[in-house]
């Protein structure tokens, strides 16, 4: 009879556990998003007045959802404040939007300093030698649940949308790369065709970049991209929100399967950039005198 009662017992708390967090997920989602933090996103990321209001209510509720699960440690004195929180999360919840996904399952927290940070690198060359350098950096994901952020790039990658730079952006990129098991470029696609198609066409456009940066052509994709597949589809990923018209010119087909992955089109958010101004004399350029 005790033995019942505990089985009982243990049964009881178990559901309660599971049902628990979902119920208070509930709660929150049914409230309103605060006016105070639709003025943050209003305030520090420029395009999110420029988005349909469908889209804005999803990115809505997407942020309260990450703000609910997701806990904010600040470092080297940074005070984590709401403003630091919904700069943060709106701009991480964009790559959420029109899709199925849950909100990041893995990540755990994320850590924000109030510039770049110092990382130490362990190195250990062929030879067995072992260098300890300090790298300054803007970010970084953890396949344990943390990505890692410089609040000042925050800001600044959320106010300028133009020049492909994104940290947030590119963070939480490489946060969805690794929910299909590892980090190589590919995030969870779904079908095998799915899944060809992307291999062909990103594994094109990452050996045409790095030529291009090999011998320093200029691209619209940032040439850190070269450096492997996972950085390619993270440096990409920026380029697709913020450099929408130039990426669908110049890489259509990476342009269409970012569009599959990510269900939405930037383009409708952002204003055509100006064309460039046409070259004097019919496309002549004459050197200078020196
Ligand atoms: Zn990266």
């Amino acid at each position: 009879m005790e033995a019942l009662i505990w089985t009982a017992g243990v049964t009881v708390a178990l559901a309660l556990a599971l049902l628990f967090p979902r119920w208070r997920l509930k709660q929150v989602l049914a409230r309103p998003m605060p006016p105070e933090f639709i003025h943050i996103l209003s305030d520090n990321i420029p395009i999110y007045s420029r988005m349909p209001p469908h889209l804005q209510e999803q990115l809505h509720k997407l942020v309260q959802q990450f703000l609910h699960q997701k806990k904010f440690v600040g470092c080297e004195g940074l005070e984590v404040s709401d403003e630091v929180r919904v700069t943060i999360a709106g701009q991480a919840c964009l790559l959420l939007l029109n899709r199925p996904s849950r909100v990041y399952p893995a990540l755990h927290a994320v850590l924000v300093y109030p510039s770049a940070f110092l990382v130490p690198r362990h190195q250990v060359d062929e030879a067995g030698v072992v260098t300890e350098t300090r790298q300054d950096l803007l970010g970084e994901s953890w396949g344990d649940g943390r990505v890692v952020l410089s609040w000042d790039h925050v800001q600044r990658g959320a106010h300028n949308w133009s020049d492909g730079q994104n940290v947030v952006l590119h963070e939480f990129a490489h946060q969805l790369d690794s929910e299909s098991g590892s980090n190589n470029g590919a995030p969870y696609l779904g079908s095998q065709s799915n899944y060809r198609s992307w291999a062909a066409v990103l594994s094109r456009d990452f050996a045409n970049l790095r030529a291009d940066a090999m011998v320093r052509q200029q691209s619209v994709l940032d040439h850190y991209g070269a450096t492997s597949p996972a950085e390619f589809f993270a440096v990409a990923t920026e380029t697709f929100f913020e450099k929408p018209y130039q990426m669908a010119e110049r890489h259509a087909e990476l342009f269409s399967e970012f569009m599959k992955y990510y269900r939405v089109d930037p383009r409708e958010w952002l204003p055509a950039p100006e064309p460039a101004p046409a070259p004097p004399y019919g496309g002549i350029v004459y050197g200078q005198w020196q």
